[in-house]
């Protein structure tokens, strides 16, 4: 344990949205209202613009990650983009697990794992997506499902590769409805995902960021991020508009300062 606190993390997933216009017209705007050091910001968009964003990105500080890998380093894998590949074109971060991969696309816990391994495998920081439906959240399964998708990748690559991870919590239930977990729900849920990961290694369970994700707006995104397991937020629709972006990556900084609770010690569960 030490008391180092954690910085925050704005990440931004634009999903299958824009065009290089679009694309560069966003970073821009992101660009112009910054620098922003206190807080680490993120964007991922699609694949074919992140090689074209990559120098806009880097030299203003920001990070740049992929939405999706395959589990497989190279192949006869139609349409599949290497973890390898997403280096090449600067990205640093790749989400794993997000709920609509999970659906759409019917990944498992055991293909989310193995593709968490192949990121760190290719030195990419993975963000695994974790979270119920509302069918589940209603079951009481919230912390049965939650733990599921942990352990499973916890079995696979074990907790020192969570050293150089990144965690977000989503409930389904909230992404792109407009319906926003209450900070209350939420940093129960962060809270039991680090006393989980404290069980295996109290110092990176105390230091891993993890995320909320699921309808954060600037209206919203202060009373998330001032509670003490919430170190950031997976953004999709508001990570769309210039304005609510920096908003929100502006509360983060704003709360991590009164946040003294926001320290990386952790007690297993
Ligand atoms: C997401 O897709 O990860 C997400 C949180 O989307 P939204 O912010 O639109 O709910």
């Amino acid at each position: 344990m030490n008391d180092m606190p954690r910085k925050p993390l704005i990440a931004g997933n634009w999903k299958m949205n824009g065009s290089v216009a679009m694309a560069e017209a966003l970073v821009d705007a992101i660009v112009e209202a910054g620098p922003f050091a206190a807080a680490d910001v993120l964007v991922m968009p699609p694949f074919p613009y992140i090689d074209r964003l990559r120098s806009r990105v880097s030299s203003a500080g920001l990070l740049i990650g992929g939405q999706d890998l395959s589990p497989h380093e190279s192949g006869a894998y139609t349409g599949e983009v290497s973890g390898a590949m997403l280096v090449d074109v600067g990205a640093g971060y790749v989400l794993v697990g997000h709920s609509e991969r999970r659906q759409y696309h019917g990944e498992s816990d055991d293909v989310v794992a193995a593709k968490f391994e192949a990121a760190a495998a290719a030195g990419l920081k993975p963000v695994l997506c974790v979270g119920e439906s509302r069918e589940q959240r209603e079951a009481g399964q919230t912390e049965a499902v939650v733990s599921a998708q942990v352990d499973a990748v916890l079995s696979r690559c074990g907790i020192a590769a969570f050293g150089d991870a990144v965690v977000a919590y989503e409930p389904v239930w909230a992404i792109g409805t407009g319906l926003v977990a209450t900070p209350e729900q939420a940093q129960q849920v962060h809270a039991f995902i680090r006393a989980r990961l404290a069980r295996h290694d109290a110092t990176i369970a105390g230091r891993i960021q993890i995320l909320y994700g699921g309808s954060m707006k600037p209206q919203n995104a202060s009373d998330l991020l001032a509670c003490e397991d919430i170190d950031g937020g997976l953004i999709g629709g508001a990570s769309l508009k210039a304005d609510e972006f920096v908003a929100i990556i502006m509360a983060s900084i704003m709360t991590s300062g009164t946040a003294s609770a926001k320290q990386s010690d952790a007690a297993p569960g």
